[in-house]
């Protein structure tokens, strides 16, 4: 932790700290533009780990639900009723939220169908991104016609890969994401396990939620879904799985050999009454994590420093005696975040040569006073709120400053998202 500047040039971090002789380097020795970060935390941009933007429009329409009756009754019927237009709704309005709390980089599950959609929007709002679209190709619950053939299902993915995987220089990127054990068939996880080893891509998908999942995972496939991963050879250091609540020792041993990442959404997990995940055992056991809030449906916001906040209240009672410290919770949703998403040579800490995802949060509210004398990361874990985020640049583009955001109207989104949720609960009969 320093006080300084931070002199972003042509979308990268050029200097942290003492910029001077970096600035007298410049034509005309001084920036083109200055923002006064006086009394705020300089920090890298929030990597959110676990999201879907699509259930954007479904928030607080899903509550008081355990995750498989939440998934059948409630989300999958959604999700199916999208339009490309109702999807590209729910993403815009998810990345106003995310740019506005501070987050730079999403790791997206999307739905079955209209991904470009959710990739034309990221591609036009500049957040960074790995998304997919979400493969099921069986699945008890699902909507007649919805669940796609093995097949058809792999080549959506690879066709959607083509087209996006490292778009807008490199600021996109494309995962395969089979949703849950209990949604894909042995023969698209063998599917996803070769796409992903030939075509370099992420897979993410869901890992171990809640008991309910686990049960049914167990009498559809004998096995736990860590092990079931395992024996189809899909874990691996391009896996990230959301969750991991229910691991066990031998499981958190066979991710940490793979290499395999664990993205952790602790609201999420309270709120489905899934349980709370042991961040600190993963940790110690040497699996990668990164820190994710879920989507809207189940949370119900996507701001990843309210996510940091629950994660250390958690990880206080889960492991009481070792609980995560507030430095090693800014560490998930930044640096680890960019390791578990294999992004850590482009962003994830303020470092010369990295891209500038930078956000800035203004701590001299009286919420967070006062904080002289105070360990900083405490300040930022659990005194400051999304609410206090000034800036947000993305790959040195500034995308959101002091309300206002420079690729979004706000007024417009919202409007667009009560319209469409409003289109869409009819075509459901809700
Ligand atoms: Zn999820």
């Amino acid at each position: 932790v320093l006080r300084g500047d931070l002199l972003v040039v042509e979308g990268r971090v050029a200097a942290v700290g003492d910029a001077r002789d970096a600035l007298r380097a410049l034509p005309g020795g001084r920036a083109e533009r200055e923002f006064d970060a006086s009394g705020c935390f300089v920090l890298p941009g929030l990597i959110h780990a676990h999201l879907h933007l699509c259930q954007t429009l479904f928030r607080g329409l899903a509550e008081q639900h355990d995750l498989l009756p939440w998934l059948r009754e409630r989300i999958w019927p959604f999700e199916a009723a999208h339009t490309e237009a109702s999807i590209a709704a729910s993403a815009r309005l998810g990345v106003c939220e995310l740019l506005a709390s501070g987050a730079t980089c999403v790791n997206d599950m999307g739905t079955v169908r209209h991904t470009d959609a959710i990739g034309a929007v990221l591609e036009q709002t500049g957040l960074r991104a790995v998304f997919g679209k979400a493969l099921m190709d069986q699945g008890k619950g699902a909507p007649a016609g919805w669940v796609e053939r093995t097949e058809a299902a792999l080549e959506d993915a690879l066709a959607i890969a083509k087209r996006w995987h490292g778009r807008a220089n490199g600021r996109l990127g494309v995962s395969l994401a089979p949703r849950f054990v209990l949604s894909c068939s042995t023969d698209l996880w063998r599917g996803v396990r070769e796409a992903a080893a030939r075509e370099g891509l992420l897979v993410h998908t869901h890992l171990a939620e809640s008991p309910g999942e686990a049960a049914e995972v167990q009498a559809a496939v004998g096995e736990t879904a860590a092990r079931y991963f395992g024996r189809h050879g899909v874990l691996g250091p391009r896996f990230i799985g959301a969750h991991g609540v229910w691991v066990d020792d031998e499981e958190r041993r066979m991710l940490a050999e793979a290499r395999a990442a664990v993205a952790h959404c602790p609201s999420a997990n309270l709120k489905l009454g899934s349980g709370l995940a042991d961040v600190r055992a993963l940790r110690e056991a040497g699996v990668r994590l990164g820190l994710g809030s879920d989507g809207a449906a189940c949370n119900n916001h996507l701001d990843v420093l309210g996510e940091m906040r629950v994660a250390a209240l958690v990880s206080r009672v889960r492991s009481r005696e070792r609980p995560l410290t507030a430095r090693e919770v800014v560490e998930l949703a930044t640096c680890e975040g960019a390791r578990a998403l294999g992004l850590e040579a482009r962003v994830g800490a303020l470092a010369s040569g990295l891209e500038a995802d930078v956000v800035v949060v203004d701590v001299s509210g009286p919420h967070c006073a006062p904080h002289e004398g105070s360990d900083p990361y405490d300040v930022l874990v659990h005194a400051a709120r999304a609410s206090d985020v000034r800036l947000t640049l993305v790959a040195g583009r500034e995308l959101y400053r002091d309300g206002r955001f420079t690729t979004l109207d706000p007024g417009a989104v919202l409007a667009e998202a009560r319209a469409e949720r409003h289109a869409l609960l009819l075509r459901v009969g809700a």
